[in-house]
């Protein structure tokens, strides 16, 4: 007997043919005794769009987060509901969980909420009972009872957690792309397709913006110790495994992939004085809000008048309220001002085989040149190095870099 928990994303149940489809292969590869947990995403673009009409009502819904959790946690209970009736259609008992019945307990932070605990004891219940358990993804229930979400993507984090919590034998996160490819296949011509990929890069990729995981499952997966196989909804090959270390030799890259995030936005605080606690005055109130700062860089003091400017880059969706965190703390300090910048994106190269290589930066820097692209802040990580720049360039340097690192037969 195998207890499998398997995550199918928005566009594989994206209408409800979808859904037919997702029930029937399920139904087809199970066999008797295994015991089947699905968490779902919202279909298709249900998210995005409840986002849209939180907009046209609240301008920047995301101050509005309480709100913003209650509406969007409504997208994944449509497919749970539709996907329990049509197994049940088609002869198979199956049963429909919330988060919240799941038992997934989270933090009290509105729409990037972190599981605290999972207690599936309904779900277990259900299981022994002969059903297929159909759970919804990207939510969980705070102490208060509120409904939580886990930030875009959380989906994958529900499934995993999920998996986690259960001891299941596997857990299988099945997309719309046939597994992880060394780039985004959407974005970069020649993206190839690994095998297998470890969680620390996986992590590391993920953080940089391949949305194919969200990083915060690869955190659970490695917490424990679940291997995950991601792959496609609409074939039946075999995908790409994350786990704690690779089995086999792929072929020897120096660099693992290149990530791409266009939804981040910077902010320049100009002219604050140029004393200490300053950049401790500036990013405690931004994580009072927590809003998460990514990119930090302080420009060179103007001698003259002993100031300095302070840049960091944060999420989009976080920008409404960086703004007028910005805003107050430069007013506070009597800074000269506050500059936004919307027009530009990260593009990133992973992997440990950077380490301790010092020719790597330098040849990423050479394709961004080739493409043309300005490089306004450079950061790095041991396993990592980012370069932000104009997001018109996004697609020709992230094509240009891994053309560099995977050169094209
Ligand atoms: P789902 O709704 O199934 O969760 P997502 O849109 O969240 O699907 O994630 C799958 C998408 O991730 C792919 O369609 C692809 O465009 C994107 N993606 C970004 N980086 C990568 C990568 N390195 N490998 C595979 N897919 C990636
Ligand atoms: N529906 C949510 C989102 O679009 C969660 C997910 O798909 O994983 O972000
Ligand atoms: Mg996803």
């Amino acid at each position: 007997m195998a207890l499998v928990v398997k995550k199918f994303g928005g566009t594989s149940v994206a209408t409800t043919e979808k859904i037919m489809a997702v029930a029937k292969r399920i139904l087809a590869e199970k066999k008797e005794e295994d015991k089947i947990v699905l968490v779902v995403s919202a279909m298709g673009k249900t998210t995005d769009e409840l986002i849209g009409m939180a907009k046209e009502v609240a301008g920047d819904p995301y101050r509005y987060a309480r709100e913003l959790d209650m509406l969007m946690t409504t997208g994944e209970q449509v497919t749970i509901s539709l996907l329990a009736m049509a197994f049940n259609a088609l002869g198979h008992k199956a049963v429909s969980f919330t988060g919240a019945m799941a038992g997934m307990k989270t933090n009290e932070v509105y729409t990037k909420g972190r599981i605290l605990g999972i207690h599936p004891k309904r779900v277990e219940e259900a299981l022994d009972a002969g059903n297929i358990v159909v759970v919804a993804g990207f939510q969980g229930i705070n102490a208060e009872g509120d409904m939580v979400t886990l930030g875009r993507g959380g989906s994958d984090t529900s499934a995993v957690a999920l998996a986690g919590a259960l001891k299941a034998d596997s857990c299988e996160i099945y997309t719309d792309v046939e597994g992880v490819y060394s780039a985004d296949p959407r974005l970069i011509e020649g993206a190839r397709k690994m095998q297998e990929i470890t969680y620390d890069e996986m992590l590391e990729m993920a953080r940089l913006g391949a949305g194919v995981m969200q990083p915060r499952s690869v955190e659970m997966g490695k917490h424990f110790g679940i291997p995950i196989h991601v792959r496609s909804t609409f074939t039946d090959k075999k995908g790409t495994m994350i786990r704690e270390a690779y089995t086999m030799e792929e072929k020897d890259f120096v660099i693992r992939g290149v990530a791409h995030d266009d939804k981040v936005a910077k902010i320049a605080i100009m002219g604050v004085p140029n004393v200490p606690g300053i950049a401790h005055t500036i990013f405690s109130s931004m994580a009072d809000e927590n809003v998460s700062v990514d990119m930090i860089v302080q420009s060179s003091r103007n001698i003259e008048r002993n100031v300095t400017d302070m840049v960091c880059t944060v999420a989009s969706s976080d920008l409404g309220i960086a703004k007028e965190v910005a805003d107050r703390v430069a007013k506070e300090l009597e800074a000269t001002g506050v500059l936004i910048d919307e027009n530009v994106a990260k593009v990133s190269i992973v992997g440990v085989g950077m380490l301790g290589n010092p020719g790597i930066a330098s040849r990423m820097f050479g394709a961004l040149k080739k493409a043309n692209a300005n490089i306004d802040i450079i950061s790095t990580s041991e396993i990592s190095i980012s370069c932000l720049i104009e997001k018109s360039v996004l697609k020709e340097a992230a094509n240009a870099i891994h053309d560099e690192f995977f050169p094209r037969a």
